[in-house]
């Protein structure tokens, strides 16, 4: 199938471009590189540096691919960020995305996958998260994708597109290739590494205070690999709608600096900090819906096994993708 990612130059894209191109699939990937790296993109993909804010440009570009699908990871990802900057992420995920979606319609593109986030949610009333929670998110990166999530409905209401909408938990771990590199990094593990790595003195913990058992945030983190694995079940005829991703296990900061610190044997020092604004206390999936509808099944659903593919790759790439 020829199928279009955008953002397969970013972490999740990059990852889930090797497995398209892997199963036989031709991609085409559009990346501005304002986040990405030119050399996280499989070589067996054909590459284009173009912004989604370029309108025409999108829209040639995406005839003249002739995708079946899209893959849509280009986003901008960050919750603190967000919330220093709303507009940064309602212009680049919701207007900038906009052209893109026309541009699928306008090229009579079969599918359209999305990447969508648990940051629709907001504080959950419960755990593990089912997709039938209200959507009330407390910062601008959630309020965006559920933005867009909304536009997805009316457009295939509309326009007859049809789409999958994937809400990620914490998308972490690498494959042997591709891993993470931002080049300001705010995650939580590979911050966790950079202290393992020896590049620095120590890592932060944001909020000590939370109503959890040892005061620190819970989050459900999900290999890399096996997020991709969804997005190639998503091309399949008949799967539409929206769907959680996560392993249904919910691990704290401090289980995850544990959890790094036993799998790179070596000591980690982690400082309290305050509470990063706009942080769930807990987030926790249910993805009960994508084992049913999809055959999905994490391969790799152990921290300890997500956590040691990305030291695997950070300690092989101590630099990331640069020079
Ligand atoms: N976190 C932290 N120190 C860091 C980075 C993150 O304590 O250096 C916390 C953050 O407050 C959140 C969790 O770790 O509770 C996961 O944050 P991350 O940025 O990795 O992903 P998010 O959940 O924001 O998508």
């Amino acid at each position: 199938m020829n199928v279009l990612v955008t953002g397969g130059a970013g972490y999740i894209g990059s990852v889930c471009v090797e497995q398209l191109a892997d199963a036989g699939h031709a991609v085409m990937v559009i990346d501005n590189l304002s986040e990405g790296h030119r050399r996280a993109v499989d070589p067996r993909a054909r590459f284009v540096q173009l912004c989604l804010s370029e309108r025409d440009a999108v829209i040639r570009a995406v005839k003249e691919s002739g995708a079946e699908a899209i893959l849509h990871f280009a986003a901008n990802a960050l919750v603190g960020e967000s919330m220093a900057n709303p507009s940064k992420y309602f212009r680049n995920n919701v207007a900038s995305g906009l052209n893109l979606l026309d541009a699928a319609v306008e090229a009579k593109v079969r599918k359209f996958v999305f990447s969508s986030t648990c940051a629709t949610y907001g504080p959950p009333d419960r755990v593990p998260m089912t997709e039938d929670l209200p959507q009330r998110p407390i910062n601008p990166y959630g309020e965006s994708k559920l933005m867009f999530e909304k536009m997805l409905g009316w457009y295939r209401q509309i326009h007859g597109l049809e789409f999958v909408a994937f809400r990620y938990f914490n998308a972490a771990g690498a494959s042997a290739r591709f891993g993470e590199h931002h080049r300001v990094e705010t995650h939580l593990i590979p911050n966790v590494l950079k202290v393992a790595l020896g590049q620095a003195p120590h890592c932060e913990i944001y909020g000590t205070d939370y109503p959890m058992p040892d005061g620190t945030c819970v989050r459900d983190y999900i290999h890399i690999s096996d997020l991709a694995d969804a997005h190639i079940r998503a091309l399949r005829p008949g799967v539409n709608g929206f769907y959680n991703l996560g392993n249904g296990a919910g691990y704290s900061v401090r289980e995850v600096i544990q959890a790094c610190e036993r799998e790179t044997g070596r000591a980690i020092k982690a400082i309290e900090k305050p509470r990063r604004p706009g942080d769930p206390p807990r987030l926790v999936a249910s993805a009960e819906r994508a084992m049913k509808d999809l055959g999905w099944q994490p391969r790799f659903p152990k921290l300890e096994t997500i956590v040691a593919s990305a030291w695997a790759w950070h300690s092989t790439n101590p630099k990331g993708y640069a020079d």
